[in-house]
Parts: C-alpha cells; structure tokens; sequence
C-alpha cells in the first residue's frame, strides 16, 4: 500500500481503507457487470442492487423501524437546512431551534427565510460549549418541529441523549455523527445528515423520515423540493449520486463487521477518551467543550497562544498528521476522529502533544 497519512480532516474525511482497496478492485469493473458503478444506468438492475443494499445497511445498522423512509438526496446538509422548512413550516406555523453552534445557527437562519422560527435555547453565552439541560429548553408544545444538531462538528459538543418533545416532531442534522453510535431512530420524525463525514464521499445526503411526518410536508412544492417526489420514487425520481451510493453501501458494511454501532461505538469511546486524557493531563492544552457535552467525533482544544495553535498545526502536518486546524470561524486545533480514522492515529496525536508541550511548553 502507497504511504497513508493520519487524515484529521472534518469532512469529507477519511474512508476505512478496505473499502476504497474494495472500489480501486471494482472500478474497472463491477463483478459481473463489466462496467464501474459510474458508467450504469442508475435504473439498472446492478445499481438497484447496491441502493437496496444501501438502504438496507442504514436500515440494519440503526435499527429503522418500519414506518420509516430512506432517502439518497444532494444539495448536502445545506440543502436540508432549507428543504425541513419549506416542506413541514406551514403558514401560521412556527418552528423550535435548538442552536449548540455553527451549524444549528445556519440551520434556523435557513428556516427564518421559510416561515417563523422560535429559538428554544441558544448556547451563545458559553461560547458553544455545552448542550442544554432539558429545563433550559423554551419549547412550544404547538410547534411544527424541534430541530436540534446531534454534534456540532466545528465546536465539538455532542448531545448525549434525546431532548424531550412530547408530541412534537424531532428533527436532527447528524451529519457529523451518524452511525457513530447506537440511537434510537423511533424518537425522531426526520434525521438527515450529509455522508462526507461518517458514511461515504461527498454529494449524498441521508434522510430518514418518518412516513406520517413526510405524509404532512406542504402542497405544491418545486418537485425536487418536495420530500414525497423521492420517497415515491425510491431516490430515482432523477440521477442520484451512483457513486456515493455505491460507497455508502461499502461503508455500511464495513461498520457492520466492526460490530456495529455498539462495536464502533466502543472503539470510538475509546480513540476520543486518548485525546481528551491527552488534554486533562496538562494546562498547556485546554479543552473547548465542557466534559459532559464532549464530542467522539471532533476533539476541539487551544493551545496558550494562537501562534502556538498556527506552529501546533504545520508541525502536525509535517510529521504526518493532517487537517488539525480548527474551522476558521473558532480557531484552535480539531481533531475529527470519524468511524473510520484508526486508533494508531489518535496515539500519534497523543503523543505529538506532548512532545510540541516539551519543546514549546
Ligand atoms: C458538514 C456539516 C453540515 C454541512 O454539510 P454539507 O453537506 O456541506 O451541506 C451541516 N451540518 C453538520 C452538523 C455538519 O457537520
């Protein structure tokens, strides 16, 4: 194998190697189709195959009940933040946001241009480093939907539980947490997340909708827009995303034989418990996320200085650890430690950490 590095990347972010050695074989070439993936016919009978099996490994690993819609769509996350409004924001309605950070804060500016949105917290104060405790949560009974973030890849604070809503539709953007963990897809009406961080490349968007939610969505909306065109169309209303399907369904696989989410959810438990010891064992790095609201995913800390935070990143780069930088609207370092990133890599982490305190401390 050609030199890998540890790729800390927040998104698209690093795949498990065997399934890209499984598509470097399958791309000349699907077995018995003599063709790749990316030269069918999405209405093929070999491209059924592998959205069946696509959907079919989402279904396994999460548990979806039945009631439930899959869907393979694009626009990303992004797409989403706008696509929740238009189909289940009703006039006179109003929406419930719950906003743990960057990416819940663009979810609500999105639905704000649909139709009228209540912030039922908004951790601002705290700088985005903790969850809300459930009686901090304004929520209105009669709301269209509560919206929440499961993790905030940029800050790197993670619900660890579901709030409760009583009887009004959950919505949840799990871009960057899907499939790291058990969850239980019945309390929620709506869950989308964008693949490039824990389930394929980019330009596929999951969506699992709870079939007498999507059965609400609004009349009249542009086709594509509309939630129940691809549900009735099994994602084949138009050309899906072939190529990310195909490595969703590799990947779903892959978490499969890992033990699934509760064996993925172990090994990430652990690759993150390395890190933030790393950060608890010293005042030189200081953690962003306070420990109860800690992300498995993306590990957030600073250094003294944000020089020392610039020289922490390239150093890092140099010796083979890649993409430590934090988002550029926080600062800081980040180490997003998906599904598929190895436990070696957090190890090197570690242990780089403590040699840059050394040398820098
Ligand atoms: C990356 C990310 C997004 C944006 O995803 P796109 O696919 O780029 O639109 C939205 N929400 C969360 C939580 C993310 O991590």
């Amino acid at each position: 194998m050609t030199e890998r590095i540890f790729n800390f990347s927040a998104g698209p972010a690093v795949l498990p190697v065997p399934v890209l050695e499984r598509a470097r074989e399958e791309m000349l070439s699907l077995p018995g189709v003599g063709m790749s993936v990316m030269e069918i016919s999405h209405r093929s009978k070999p491209f059924q195959a592998i959205i069946d099996g696509a959907e079919g490994g989402l279904r396994g690993l999460l548990g979806i009940p039945e009631g439930y819609r899959v869907l393979f769509l694009q626009g990303g996350a992004s797409l989403q933040f706008s696509m929740v409004p238009m189909n289940f924001l009703a006039e006179g309605g109003s929406a419930d946001y719950v906003i743990t950070g960057s990416w819940g804060k663009k979810a609500v500016k999105e639905a704000k241009r649909v139709g009228a949105t209540s912030v039922a917290a908004d951790m601002a104060d705290s700088g985005y480093n903790r969850i809300p405790a459930q009686d901090e949560l304004k929520l209105d009974a009669g709301a269209a939907y509560v919206h929440v973030t499961s993790n905030e890849t940029i800050e790197g604070v993670e619900w660890k539980g579901e709030p409760e809503v009583g009887d009004v539709p959950l919505v949840c953007d799990a871009s960057s947490d899907i499939c790291s963990r058990p969850v239980d897809v019945s309390k929620y009406a709506l869950i989308y997340a964008g693949a490039q961080k824990n389930l394929g490349p980019s330009g596929v968007t999951v969506v699992i909708i709870r079939e007498d939610f999507l059965a609400k969505g609004r009349e009249g909306l542009a086709t594509m827009l509309d939630y129940r065109t691809h549900a009735e169309n099994g994602s084949l209303y138009n050309t899906p995303n072939t190529w990310g399907i195909y490595i969703l369904n590799l990947v779903c696989e892959w978490v499969k034989e890992q033990g699934g989410l509760e064996g993925m959810y172990q090994k990430n438990v652990e690759k993150a418990q390395k890190i933030y010891d790393a950060i608890d064992a010293t005042d030189f790095y200081r953690g962003h996320a306070a420990p109860e609201a800690r992300s498995i995913m993306n590990v957030t800390f600073r250094l003294p200085s944000e020089e020392l935070e610039k020289k922490f990143a390239s150093e890092a780069t140099a010796a083979g650890l890649d993409g430590l930088k934090g988002h550029r609207s926080v600062g800081g370092i980040r180490a997003s430690i998906y599904n598929a990133f190895p436990p070696a890599g957090c190890d090197a982490l570690t242990q780089f950490m403590k040699e840059f305190e050394r040398t820098n401390g």
